[in-house]
């Protein structure tokens, strides 16, 4: 199957981390998202190993947390020695509700306001990743308000086509994150912020994109940015002790994409790390990377119950189930593909064209067009594979659909994570 945390047991049902996920469905009810612990603490580990091993003790990677944010995920991102990213107040106060080590936090965005700046600032974050100059003037103020010294990365845009969606492609010159390199944008922002009295400058940042499966684009990347950093060291005398090279690490989400390799790809980004900085005789900053995807996309499935089964021409059929765009909006937003199974009958011939509709008033609400799925009758589970990353944190409450509920594995025993939305639940802030 796709990936070694899925498999068929002997009632012909899909098994998840050791679990019947079929049974899952009808104990929790669809539509359900299942995570895997296990394997999401095995990819913590392997970055933080490869990290270690190839780039040294001061590297690491962050758990790019807007993939999956829920308390239970800080907490096993902490409890691993994971660095996370943030990029709002709302993902910052779960983070630190259960007690994520503020110091190991980074905090990103294009848009910071100066309330969620002030609360970072208060619990003590690490890292702000200034985006641009408007905002670094924010951050020297409020700092200087807190008494504070912050310290920051820039955030510099390397124009490195890492040839994904374009959509999920922000490392060019047409960004609305960062400061260009190109233009001089990114100079300019580098010598104001070593003018600021209250911002402490500990080098930079860039993301080139999403769903990179080869070392190529982070290659590129550390090659551009460390000849940025020789010449800022030039004229200004600044070594940056941080480079920050972002996600994006891929994921197989259907049977042609490729398998990353973790190891592979961090052990060739530090040997052209390694090679760039003797030619430009730059000292060799600690690494940081921004896993998000990888570390938890294919630690998770979805359940769902089909409702109604609508055969318009011998062509066009569309199979209606609990769910779609409120808890996976990935297909509306940028036509992401997926893997869909009829979890309760995985033997049956995959001979069946069908258009898998979401349940929403929109005729958008799909989650993949003319699929080949088993034929399905109304009641049994189809299962979307590989929905651990941006699934429930994209989740909506569109049509007032409460949210489904995070049930995660653990060593084969299944608990609850975040629990189903009640009609209630909805009300909670209208008045
Ligand atoms: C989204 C994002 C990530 C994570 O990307 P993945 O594809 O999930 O690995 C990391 N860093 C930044 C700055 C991002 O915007």
């Amino acid at each position: 199957m796709l990936h070694s945390n899925l498999n068929i047991n002997d009632l012909d049902h899909l098994e998840f981390a050791g679990v019947d996920a079929v049974e899952m469905a009808k104990k929790y009810g669809t539509p359900l998202y299942l995570m895997d612990e296990d394997r999401i603490r095995d990819r913590c580990r392997e970055y933080i190993r490869c990290m270690h091993t190839y780039l040294g003790e001061a590297s690491h990677p962050l758990f790019a947390s807007k993939a999956c944010s829920f308390k239970q995920m800080y907490r096993i991102a902490k409890e691993e020695g994971m660095y996370i990213d943030v990029v709002s107040g709302g993902e910052l106060h779960t983070a630190v509700s259960v007690d994520f080590p503020a110091d190991r936090i980074f905090f990103h965005g294009n848009y910071k306001s100066p309330a969620e700046i002030r609360y970072s600032m208060e619990v003590g974050l690490g890292y702000i990743v200034v985006d641009n100059p408007d905002e670094l003037h924010l951050v020297d103020e409020l700092a200087g308000e807190m008494g504070i010294r912050q310290k920051i990365l820039l955030r510099i845009t390397p124009g490195v086509d890492a040839h994904t969606n374009k959509k999920i492609n922000t490392g060019l010159v047409d960004s609305k994150f960062g400061a260009t390199i190109e233009t001089g944008h990114a100079e300019m922002i580098v010598q104001e912020a070593l003018s600021c009295k209250n911002v402490e400058l500990k080098g930079f940042h860039c993301h080139v994109g999403s769903q990179i499966f080869t070392a190529t684009p982070f290659m590129e990347a550390t090659d551009i940015m460390i000849a940025f950093c020789k010449s800022i060291l030039n004229r200004y005398g600044f070594t940056a002790e941080i480079l920050n090279l972002g996600g994006g690490l891929g994921v197989r989400y259907i049977k042609s994409d490729p398998t990353l390799n973790i190891d592979v790809v961090v052990r060739q980004i530090s040997e052209e790390l390694v090679r760039i900085c003797k030619i430009m005789k730059y000292p060799q900053p600690a690494i940081f990377l921004e896993p998000g995807r990888s570390i938890v996309a294919d630690s998770g499935i979805t359940m769902y119950t089909v409702g109604s089964i609508k055969q318009i021409t011998d062509d066009i059929c569309y199979v209606a189930i609990d769910g779609g765009m409120t808890d996976n909006p990935r297909y509306t937003l940028y036509q992401a593909e997926h893997t869909f199974l009829l979890a309760n009958r995985m033997s049956a011939p995959v001979d069946f064209k069908a258009t898998i509709a979401g349940r929403c008033c929109e005729s958008g609400d799909v989650l993949k067009e003319r699929a080949w799925i088993p034929k399905p009758m109304v009641g049994d589970n189809i299962a979307t594979l590989v929905t651990g990353a941006y699934n429930y944190s994209m989740a909506s409450n569109y049509n007032r659909i409460p949210r489904a509920p995070v049930v995660m594995i653990r060593n084969k025993e299944d608990y609850v994570a975040v629990k189903r939305e009640n009609y209630d639940d909805l009300l909670r802030n209208d008045v």
